[in-house]
């Protein structure tokens, strides 16, 4: 069998393994299958390359660019996952831990393109959080902003899942306009790099956006500035050792870990054998032991269950675990494969063997077990183990060592204190989940656990059908978890971009915010527009241009007809002496919609036009009542414009009424849908 080689892309050229080059196992057989690694990288070349090239490449483009990049990208590995398949069976994965790996990969790559499009301005610029008064007349104010880092982002990542984890920190490094260095556990980077040859073949990442390196990493992390990033999943000891490289500290270069977790599933107090939730806990717990062999951060590695259930778990367990075949991945029977390499097998049965120094293995013999279609002696296959701890309070091993396999242990728990106060013994992980039918018990656990977990996953008979399982980090939600889980945190929607841009708060008038941002910010300054704006084309709208309308007096009849026509008869409406005895009110007022409808009706231009759709309101606040006889107008504002496609965008406008006096009535913004 020919021995694969696998390549490092370094300064826009592939190099091939050389003296320096590592052999690599096929987990299933322990032949050598590849090698990979230089004996001496570039690594300052491949810096130089990212930060003068694909950076500045990267931030020309807008937030919107980006984004449409990343769904193209996506689209293209979509079309040739077959074969990333293919090639990663070699690492012991069967073809349903594909899905997880491969078609997940994807899938978050699709969701930050979505987001980057919807959540993100079409701009350079993301405004964090409200604009703050800092001035009584609101000519001095504030705003955080996030601007790309001018850097390089480092990503160090597992073997477990070669595109995943390659794809979960890339999607939001481009879409922040940073460019990333991919160093893939060597183990399975062969993977990793055909998906990095695919990307870069599609020819749509600019020149410098993204390199890869197989092998070592060499003396990269020396040449780290303030401005770079690096983000490693891995072990806690490797973790340990490379944030304390000196560049690191000095530099205070950002470090994110993500790393052992001895993550708990908790069956709740209230679940009995027999119920759905128990036979959910079964399944959940099943198959995280098996999915990628054990081989997840994620996995369930201590399953807490009232001491009086421990037998029935243990008995259901057994049951579930007899089923699950072990062999060749290929083989569509198999639901387990193999663990990747056979130091990682020797790895998880030391560590096993230290559990099972405070706990008694009650399922699964690692020398006595069947294996499909392939020699159980070559592959690195072990079966799954289930242990009892009977003392879980004295127990430490449990709680601390993580057997990367599929390895879990069952410990019984007094009451829901005691299940919380076991899960927080893994001092710090990535998620725990429980399983009840008890709103109050889920609150009570919850509360109790959070802070030590970067995740709670709550699950019963309601939501079980529609729920995403235990062990799958969401691109929606955070990854990541406190103390021995590392401490840092993925995912989690546009919170993962901002891990690649630097927060300033910026201070200055309206009018220098308006400019930085891109947004129009009230007091800043209003444009005029040739026309009114509803006849103007989204492109043709300038932020910050304005209507002002002429006033409108409301009268008794117009708040009579209007409580009659829609029924709103609220007594504020229609008594004077009822209203007056209000504290908000010196008497009969105006219904806020009323004065919502008028200002429509001040404000619109009604022939057919650019403007689509009036697609909400938001951040509505009624300020002060309005009485019959009062005036109100109206002024109208572009605040900002969100491209949706070709053919039209969303533009959001920022509305005040004001009345006779000046004073201001109500405030909100309007989001309509314009045709370019
Ligand atoms: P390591 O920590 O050894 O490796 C993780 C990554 O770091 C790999 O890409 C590795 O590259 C790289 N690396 C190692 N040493 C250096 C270095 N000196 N400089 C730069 N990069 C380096 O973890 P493993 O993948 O070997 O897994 C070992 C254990 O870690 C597992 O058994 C498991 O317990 C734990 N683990 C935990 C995970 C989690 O998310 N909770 C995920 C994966 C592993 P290379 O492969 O080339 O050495």
């Amino acid at each position: 069998m020919s021995v694969r080689d696998v390549a490092s892309f370094v300064a826009g050229e592939w190099v091939a393994p050389d003296t320096g080059a590592r052999p690599i196992e096929s987990a299933i057989t322990g032949e050598v299958i590849a090698r990979a690694g230089q004996a001496e990288l570039d690594a300052q070349a491949m810096l130089t390359h990212a930060r003068d090239l694909g950076g500045p490449a990267l931030r020309a483009m807008s937030f919107h660019d980006r984004a449409r990049m990343l769904k193209a990208l996506a689209q293209h590995l979509d079309t040739h996952k077959q074969a990333l398949y293919d090639l990663s069976f070699d690492t012991g994965a069967t073809q349903k831990d594909h899905l997880i790996d491969i078609d997940g990969g994807i899938g978050t790559m699709f969701v930050f393109a979505s987001k980057g499009r919807r959540e993100l301005p079409d701009g350079t610029v993301y405004a964090d959080g409200a604009v703050e008064q800092l001035s009584r007349h609101g000519t001095f104010m504030g705003q955080h902003i996030c601007t790309s880092l001018p850097g390089v982002a480092v990503h160090i990542n597992a073997f477990n899942f070669p595109v995943w984890g390659m794809l979960e920190k890339l999607a939001p490094t481009l879409l922040a306009g940073v460019p990333a260095i991919v160093k893939p556990a060597t183990a399975t980077c062969y993977v990793t790099e055909a998906a990095v040859r695919l990307m870069l073949d599609s020819g749509l990442l600019p020149p410098g956006a993204l390199q890869l390196v197989c092998g070592g990493l060499g003396d990269m992390l020396d040449h780290l500035t303030c401005q770079d990033v690096v983000s490693f999943t891995g072990s806690a000891a490797t973790a340990l050792k490379l944030r304390q490289t000196p560049a690191i500290v000095q530099n205070s270069v950002r470090f994110v870990a993500e790393q052992d977790s001895l993550n708990a599933s908790i069956l709740g107090p209230d679940v009995q054998p027999g119920s759905e939730e128990f036979a959910l806990f079964l399944k959940e717990v099943t198959r995280e032991m098996t999915t990628k062999a054990g081989q997840k951060c994620t996995a369930i590695r201590r399953i807490l269950v009232p001491e009086g259930q421990v037998q029935a778990v243990i008995t259901g367990l057994s049951d579930a675990l007899a089923k699950i075949t072990i062999g060749d991945p290929r083989a569509e029977s198999t639901r387990m494969g193999a663990l990747v390499s056979a130091a990682q097998k020797r790895d998880v049965l030391e560590r096993a063997a230290l559990i099972a120094t405070e706990a008694t293995r009650v399922f699964g013999d690692p020398d006595h077990f069947t294996v499909e279609g392939a020699d159980k002696d070559k592959g690195a296959f072990v079966p799954p183990m289930l242990f009892h701890c009977a003392d879980p309070d004295t127990a430490t091993h449990v709680h601390d060592t993580e057997a990367f396999g599929p390895v879990s242990t069952v410990m019984g728990y007094r009451d829901a204190a005691h299940a919380a106060a076991l899960a927080n013994r893994g001092q710090g992980s990535l998620v725990a989940s429980l399983i009840t039918a008890d709103a109050q018990i889920a609150r009570e656990i919850t509360l109790a656990i959070a802070a030590y977990h970067g995740r709670v996953y709550i699950n019963n008979a309601s939501s079980m059908k529609e729920s995403t399982g235990h062990g799958s980090p969401l691109p929606h939600m955070v990854h990541g978890g406190p103390g021995r889980a590392g401490g840092g945190e993925e995912l989690g929607g546009i919170r993962a971009v901002k891990h690649y841009m630097q927060r300033t708060a910026i201070q200055g008038s309206p009018e220098i915010l308006s400019a930085i941002t891109g947004t129009w910010i009230p007091g800043g300054r209003e444009i005029t527009g040739p026309a009114h704006p509803f006849t103007r084309g989204f492109g043709e709208l300038a932020i910050g241009e304005t209507l002002h309308t002429a006033p409108r007096v409301v009268t008794s009849e117009d708040v009579e007809k209007f409580a009659h026509f829609t029924g709103d008869t609220f007594y504020a409406h229609m008594d004077d002496e009822a209203a007056a005895r209000n504290p908000f009110f010196p008497g009969r007022v105006a219904h806020g919609y009323l004065l919502l409808s008028f200002a429509a009706g001040l404000f619109v231009q009604p022939d057919e036009g650019p403007v689509l759709a009036n697609t909400g309101l938001d951040s509505l606040r009624f300020m002060k009542p309005v009485v019959p006889g009062d005036s109100i107008k109206v002024r109208l504002t572009v605040k900002a414009k969100t491209p949706r496609n070709d053919d039209y965008g969303e533009v959001r406008w920022h509305v005040t009424l004001t009345n006779q006096d000046g004073d201001l009535v109500a405030e909100y913004e309007l989001l309509t849908m314009n045709a370019f």
